[in-house]
């Protein structure tokens, strides 16, 4: 009986995605484990469970779970037994902006991910992130561009931001300060090659007809593609100007929320609160 019971057990490092009150007494949460990938797990007697369940269970909060497979019905959601936690990230809980930050990159993790498939280079750039923030050695909207590039990267859907993509030109030799950014194919292309693009008369998506790109100058580009794939210590030294930072913000957080074809409620959030600043 005792080999039974453990058969469907695992532990795993986890950070805390979405929690959402089932009940009166349970949560349902979501995770993005370290070996398991993003999983939804049933969370008994959450509220009450003070000793099961070490921490408050807070959003962006690292954890050691051990969880249980259903024995029963297969069907059933995978159980949350134990939490010890790992670190609470107390200084983006109790930022609104970092706060907003970590939300948008849960938020991107949450839509992105297939269920269940490890995915061990996201948990870690994830947490080395939020890690990042809560240090607050480097701005946060610098780890941003960093997280956001790093993760269509590692998601196979790095954006193309080192030649123009009709000519192949390479970026330093194209004879303008800027270059276009497509949205759609996330590729640049020279103003040269841009002026011969007829563009295209599509059915309004949910971004609406004519949003399809923005300027980008040659300076931001080549630090996109540095913090892309420096290794992540040495990422932090890079020093962007508040108008890079800028177009980074306008390249990646249009990009990305146009291929996975969502508007973010996170990131209408992030807005409002930089608008506020
Ligand atoms: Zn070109």
């Amino acid at each position: 009986m005792a080999f039974d019971n453990d058969m469907g057990d695992f532990t795993t490092d986890a950070i805390l995605l979405r929690k959402i009150e089932y009940g009166d007494h349970d949560l349902i949460i979501t995770f993005l484990t370290r070996d398991k990938g993003k999983i939804c797990v049933m969370a008994k007697n959450a509220k009450k469970s003070v000793r099961r369940f070490s921490g408050a269970m807070d959003l962006f909060s690292v954890n050691h779970i051990q969880c249980a497979f259903p024995k029963k019905n297969k069907e059933a959601m995978i159980n949350l037994c134990q939490t010890v936690l790992e670190n609470g990230f107390s200084h983006i809980r109790y930022d609104v902006v970092n706060t907003a930050y970590a939300s948008y990159w849960t938020e991107i993790v949450t839509q992105w991910l297939e269920d269940g498939k490890a995915q061990p280079d996201i948990f870690e750039l994830l947490y080395t992130a939020l890690e990042m923030v809560d240090d607050g050695f480097i701005p946060t909207e610098v780890i941003s561009l960093l997280f956001q590039i790093r993760f269509m990267r590692l998601s196979g859907f790095s954006p193309g931001l080192d030649q123009c993509d009709t000519c192949h030109t390479n970026i330093e030799d194209v004879d303008s300060a800027r270059l276009w950014f497509d949205f759609k194919a996330g590729r640049v292309v020279c103003p040269q090659c841009k002026g011969r693009i007829i563009p295209v008369q599509e059915p309004a998506g949910p971004f609406g007809a004519g949003f399809r790109g923005c300027w980008v100058s040659k300076g931001t580009l080549k630090q996109l593609s540095w913090i892309n794939t420096v290794e992540m210590a040495r990422a932090g030294r890079i020093k962007f100007s508040p108008a890079a930072i800028q177009e980074g913000e306008t390249l990646l957080e249009s990009f990305i929320p146009f291929h996975i074809g969502r508007h973010f409620n996170s990131l209408k959030f992030l807005h409002k609160m930089r608008s506020e600043i």
